[in-house]
């Protein structure tokens, strides 16, 4: 029996695509589910999301597209759906995947239908300046593919003051005019946001399907989507004096109840959220005290005397989001979202 719930509304995935396509008008968007929809499950959310109209999906590798790709013909609809894959994909292999050329490397070995990704300001992937400038002198090079998009990726859009937006928008615009008319297709969660000109044929959003906070420090637009609770497995009374957990590091100073919670950091619980983080019980506040173990972590629930064996205390939710949990760690949703573990039991809400 596992003693982790990962409940994952496909409703609230299906309103924030929707909320997503109603900002951004005038272009269709898509559905990012590379590492597994950021661990929340790629089959299911996608067909969620094809069942609500998505037709443009992403993916990291060819094992994910082809894993995808056999999920959304499992469930009916297949057909006209583009499966675009963004990274290192391999020539003439898996023609049912739509690959996103980064270089000139890539072009030359592919023959169809593709998508040209060009580097306005990431360095990371894409046609760098030197390789554009030799496209546009020799554009025979393009003459096998047919290009369904030409995409960039923005580096700070979250921050819609940083000059790096309209200098990366500039230098995709520049790039395009030297390349075949296509369609366009340009911002990531956060560049749904950057208002109208960085809208495009085809947006491509991650993070604001899963209810991440697309507009840091400004109030969350998506719904939240997931719920993790963790199952109290014992309760222990202890009196003042005694230490709770490895190293001895929290010390109780007065009689305490502890109950112990079968999640730890194995399911992605960081050992970092030592001292912050708190569990949610029938509307009580409950700190975790105690290092976080492996597979268990521990809660002072000398206020709730309700908590029991067998009873669930919610780790994320509504009261403590994903973005929450990533603010007392230091780091991003992306990755709490990412890191979550794979022992839970999971429980998919029907769209
Ligand atoms: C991951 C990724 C996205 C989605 O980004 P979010 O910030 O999660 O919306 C879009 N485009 C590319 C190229 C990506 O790698």
């Amino acid at each position: 029996m596992a003693h982790g719930l990962l409940t994952i509304d496909c409703g609230a995935v299906v309103r924030n695509w929707r909320r997503l396509c109603e900002i951004h008008a005038g272009g269709a968007v898509a559905a990012v589910v590379k590492a597994d929809a950021y661990g929340l499950g790629a089959a299911p959310i996608a067909t969620a999301l094809l069942s609500a109209g998505c037709r443009h999906f992403f993916v990291a590798t060819v094992g994910e597209g082809r894993a995808l790709g056999r999920a959304l013909d499992a469930a009916g609809g297949g057909e006209g759906v583009m499966i675009a894959v963004l990274d290192g994909f391999r020539a003439g292999q898996f023609p049912r995947l739509t690959p996103v050329l980064n270089s000139l490397e890539d072009i030359r070995a592919h023959k169809g239908a593709a998508i040209l990704h060009v580097d306005s300001g990431m360095s990371r992937l894409g046609l760098p300046p030197d390789e554009l400038e030799t496209l546009a002198r020799e554009p025979e090079l393009l003459a096998r593919l047919d290009i369904l998009f030409i995409m960039t990726h923005l580096a700070a859009a979250e921050d819609p003051s940083h000059p790096m937006n309209l200098a990366q928008l500039e230098r995709f615009n520049e790039a395009c005019r030297k390349l075949p008319r296509a369609r366009r297709s340009i911002a990531n969660s956060s560049g749904v946001f950057l208002g109208p000109r960085f809208a495009s044929e085809l947006a491509r959003p991650g993070a604001a399907l899963y209810g991440i906070n697309p507009t840091p420090g400004r109030p969350n637009p998506m719904e939240p989507v997931l719920r993790l609770e963790g199952q109290v497995l014992q309760l222990r009374d202890i009196p003042p004096g005694q230490t709770v957990g490895y190293g001895g590091a929290w010390l109780a100073t007065g009689p305490t109840r502890i109950a112990t919670v079968g999640l730890g950091y194995a399911d992605g619980i960081p050992r970092r959220i030592e001292g912050r983080l708190r569990g949610q019980f029938m509307g009580q506040s409950l700190p975790l005290v105690g290092r976080v173990s492996m597979d268990l972590t521990t809660f002072d629930v000398t206020a709730a005397p309700n908590v029991k064996p067998g009873r669930w205390i919610e780790m994320i939710g509504a009261a403590q989001d994903v973005d929450a949990m990533a603010e007392m760690t230091g780091t991003i949703g992306y990755e709490v979202l990412t890191s979550l573990g794979k022992r839970f039991r999971r429980e998919y809400l029907p769209a």
